[in-house]
């Protein structure tokens, strides 16, 4: 690959929000390749941590037990996905989500492995303060008589109010109720034997005198369709009070973070209307976020998308789960936008659903990493050939075609003649030149839609297509090396080039690519020992 492209890349990796590393593979051991910006800043790495092996750059911090991470890439050849906590140069904790992509050579071993961490602590954050919200619910419950005097209750009464129930058995409930509330406590008392029953907020008092904010529910004890006493449900809402002051508080820094963030934040309510969608909206998807209350739902996606999304909607709004969708969403002036669409549904005390938190963002430079990503793959970074991978997967789609069709192919194999004196003589940069300069001219005699691609090393294979008969073999290698006999010059050093080339001529349908490639290979061996710069056709 070019170093513009290269250079393409590392902007790129700069650019972006998410932390990301590469490591390079040496056997058991990783070394540190790679670091973007925003994983040496926020991770307090610099340029001298590259180089370096994993334990040593990783330190205390985050990379922390990430060996075990690598060793399943390693073993899997898969992409490994983990949630792990860092602590920033600032003290901070950060909760990241690593991916781990393995990047495999032509021999399919895996020589570097990439890993993007993407800052999701905002999500446990708010997941987690809901949590404490939801989980509350240990009520105290006392029983009273019709005039008010109690008649026993469980051990949350004693831990609330600090008295034992042996206190305060006797003792008519009003008593403990702060005074200011008492006029209140005792017409909901009336009204509760009236047959009304609601919930009342009532201040009581504890046994240190501290007032203790309460909601209580009257319910009747009926005995033969007569009440007989009442039965009170109380709650401390002193842990509740604090939480949704902190709730509310959380919604003003919710509303400070949405106004501020990249990423295009909407909450819809359960019927898909929106509420609020941030101002960022503009940037993503060119639309004013102040229209949006009479846009209908799911507007700007795709129409192939849209069930998708509803049916994820739907079942978080049933499960509570957050979700993740990836698809199109329209932008105003530049079409189509590769979206993702993170999803978190959110429930108020009672567990009933309030609105759907959702988190838009243009994925379209993920996409293009991928695409990158991809392109290693399948391609050798110094001629940009296809690389054997490639070869193969090709070569079995034209067997496939082949059954169909009926037509014979061939498949060609070179080897470079000597090319070890090449390097011994001149350099490996010159080599390397060489084998630059020796796929530019195989290409050159080949058909656009004839793959080239190359094996590793000094190697090179192609498939010829629609062969007739075994003179068009012939014409193309001798093409071949007719090419190749042209004066070479490489960085003003004079070479001469010569290669060996079997061929693997196949007429016969049933055959698979591996023992295609291995006759080729058989063919080369003859050649090389015939004396080189020759080639041999084995039919089969
Ligand atoms: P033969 O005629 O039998 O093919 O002999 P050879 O010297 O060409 O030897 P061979 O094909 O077995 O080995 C190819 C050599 O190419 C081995 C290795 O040192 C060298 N080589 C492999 N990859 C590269 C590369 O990317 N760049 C350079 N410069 N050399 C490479
Ligand atoms: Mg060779």
């Amino acid at each position: 690959m070019s170093k513009a492209k290269l250079s393409l890349v590392k902007a790129l990796m700069d650019g972006i929000q998410e932390m990301v590393y590469i490591v390079r593979v040496e056997g058991d051991t990783c070394y540190c390749e790679f670091l973007n910006r925003a994983v040496m800043e926020k991770l307090d790495l610099n340029e001298n941590d590259i180089g370096k092996k994993t334990p040593e750059f990783n330190g205390q911090n985050i990379l922390n037990n990430i060996e075990l991470q690598f060793n399943q890439v390693l073993k899997s050849k898969e992409i490994v996905v983990f949630e792990n906590i860092f602590i920033t140069n600032t003290g901070e904790r950060i909760f990241g989500e690593t991916t781990l992509t393995p990047i495999l050579n032509s021999e399919a071993i895996c020589t570097h492995i990439v890993g993007i961490i993407k800052d999701i602590t905002n999500v446990k954050i708010t997941q987690s303060e809901y949590q404490s919200l939801f989980d509350y619910n240990t009520d105290a419950i006392f029983t009273v008589d019709l005039n008010g005097n109690i008649l026993g209750g469980n051990f949350t009464v004693e831990q609330i109010s600090g008295y034992s129930m042996e206190e305060m058995i006797g003792v008519n409930f009003i008593d403990y109720v702060d005074p200011a509330d008492r006029e209140s406590a005792r017409k909901c008392l009336r009204l509760s034997l009236e047959g009304t029953y609601k919930d009342y907020r009532l201040n009581f008092l504890d046994k240190t005198g501290e007032r203790v904010g309460c909601l209580i529910k009257l319910t009747p004890i009926k005995l033969n369709n007569e009440i007989t006493g009442i039965f009170a449900v109380v709650k401390d809402m002193r842990e509740l009070d604090k939480l949704v002051g902190k709730y509310i508080e959380s919604q003003k820094r919710f509303q400070i973070i949405a106004e501020n963030v990249q990423d295009v934040v909407i909450l819809m309510n359960k019927r898909k209307e929106y509420l609020y969608v941030s101002p960022s909206s503009k940037e993503v998807f060119g639309f004013n976020n102040e229209s949006i209350g009479e846009k209908p739902a799911f507007f700007n996606i795709h129409s192939d998308d849209i069930e998708i999304l509803e049916q994820q909607f739907n079942q978080s709004v049933l499960d509570g789960k957050s979700y993740t969708v990836h698809l199109k969403a329209k932008h105003a002036e530049r079409g189509w936008i590769w979206t993702e669409i993170n999803g978190n549904p959110v429930f108020d005390e009672q567990r009933n659903f309030q609105h759907m938190l959702m988190i838009a963002r243009d994925m379209t430079l993920q996409k293009e990493k991928e695409e990158q990503l991809q392109y290693f793959a399948y391609h050798d970074s110094l001629t940009g050939l296809p690389n054997r991978r490639y070869f193969k997967i090709h070569l079995s789609k034209v067997i496939e075609c082949q059954e169909e069709k009926d037509t014979s192919f061939a498949v060609i194999l070179l080897d470079i003649d000597d090319f070890k004196n090449i390097n011994d003589s001149f350099g490996h940069e010159i080599g390397d030149s060489v084998i630059q300069e020796f796929s530019d001219r195989l290409k050159s005699t080949f058909r656009e839609e004839d793959v080239v691609a190359r094996l590793g090393g000094d190697e090179f294979i192609a498939l010829l297509t629609q062969v007739e008969k075994e003179e068009d073999i012939v014409a193309a290698v001798n093409k071949i090396h007719q090419v190749m006999e042209a004066p070479w010059s490489i960085q003003k050093t004079d070479v001469r080039i010569t290669t060996s080339i079997g061929v693997a001529y196949s007429t016969t349908t049933g055959t698979i690519a591996t023992s295609i490639i291995k006759s080729a290979d058989e063919a080369m061996y003859e050649v090389k020992k015939a004396g080189k710069n020759l080639y041999q056709i084995n039919r089969s």
